[in-house]
């Protein structure tokens, strides 16, 4: 039994492709129709499904099937996307949307190739942390772009989400199937009836259907505040709003440590645990908006709070 049919026609090839994936996260039954790039199956595969998932017309180098019930028997115990040349089926809603507490323990499904190294994206990162930990559902973040994992940290897949607190704040990403856009595989976890937190999608895809589904969207193309993601709805992300000269205040630091969090190597260890701006810092601000106690802070924001 198919309960969802989206197509490329409707959507576009890539977009239905990240839709249907939303979807089988969900473990929805899905049959996607469209012409499939190669590359993009292989993303698909790498990370694999959980509902099923029927791609029509069948491609090269998946199995091919002609009954519907065959194809989704072979695609749920797999964990694959299958091929199907049937007949196109009638959509039929099959599950009730329960998110139980094994359904709260989704593994990771990570495979950024978009990691960037640099800077830029730390602010946007400690801006969704920061939102995250305040919440005590279970929020799925899906990113089209990742923070750079230092090999120890790099997800093995079987890792957990954000209900356990991440540890860096490369580990604010669930899921991230490059090339096929993040807004796109939101869209399908909302339509999926994904309710056991909120769904944020920050994407280089300007799509707007996963915040009219009631999801949260950063475009990445648009300048915003991403801090302001929960009251918004849909944020742009502006890294200017955050850079600038930055300092520490020993008196105020407690030496809590939760700027290290960031994992910036411009930050490090210094005297009794209060941390040093190395010379290599860029001025980001992503450790100050970390840090609650006020004690990093930048250059012209003390003179704002005398004139207050
Ligand atoms: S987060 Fe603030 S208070 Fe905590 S160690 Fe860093 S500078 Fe100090
Ligand atoms: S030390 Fe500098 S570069 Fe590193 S997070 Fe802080 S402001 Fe950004």
């Amino acid at each position: 039994m198919i309960e969802f049919v989206v197509k490329g026609e409707e959507f576009g090839d890539l977009a239905a492709l990240g839709i249907s994936y939303g979807l089988s996260i969900t473990f929805r039954r899905v049959l996607a129709v469209g012409d499939f790039e190669r590359e993009w199956i292989y993303a698909v595969m790498e990370t694999g499904v959980w509902g099923a998932m029927l791609l029509s017309p069948c491609p090269d180098g998946l199995p091919c099937f002609r009954d519907p019930e065959r194809a989704v028997e072979f695609s749920e115990s797999r964990q694959t996307p299958v091929g199907y040349s049937g007949e196109e089926p009638a959509a039929v809603p099959y599950r009730i949307s329960t998110f139980n507490k094994n359904y709260l323990k989704p593994r990771r499904w990570i495979r950024c190739r978009d990691i960037s190294s640099d800077k830029s994206y730390l602010p946007l990162f400690a801006c969704i942390y920061n939102l995250l930990k305040l919440r005590d559902d279970v929020p799925i973040v899906v990113s089209d772009v990742c923070l750079g994992f230092n090999e120890a940290e790099r997800p093995d897949f079987q890792a957990l989400p954000t209900y356990i607190q991440p540890r860096a704040l490369a580990d604010v990403v669930d899921v991230s199937v490059q090339p096929i856009p993040a807004s796109a595989i939101a869209r399908g976890i909302l339509l999926g009836g994904y309710k056991a937190g909120p769904v944020v999608a920050i994407s280089k895809v300007a799509d707007h259907a996963a915040a009219e589904l009631g999801g949260y969207l950063v475009d990445l193309n648009a300048p915003g505040d991403p801090c302001e993601l929960f009251a918004r709805g849909t944020v742009g992300y502006s890294p200017s709003l955050f850079s600038g000269r930055y300092l520490v205040d020993p008196d105020l630091c407690d030496r809590c440590s939760d700027c290290f969090i960031t994992n910036c190597d411009a930050l490090k260890q210094g005297e009794r645990g209060v941390p040093e701006l190395l010379s290599s810092c860029v001025g980001c601000g992503a450790c100050a908006l970390m840090c609650t106690r006020g004690a990093i802070w930048r250059e012209g924001d003390l003179f704002k709070v005398f004139l207050r």
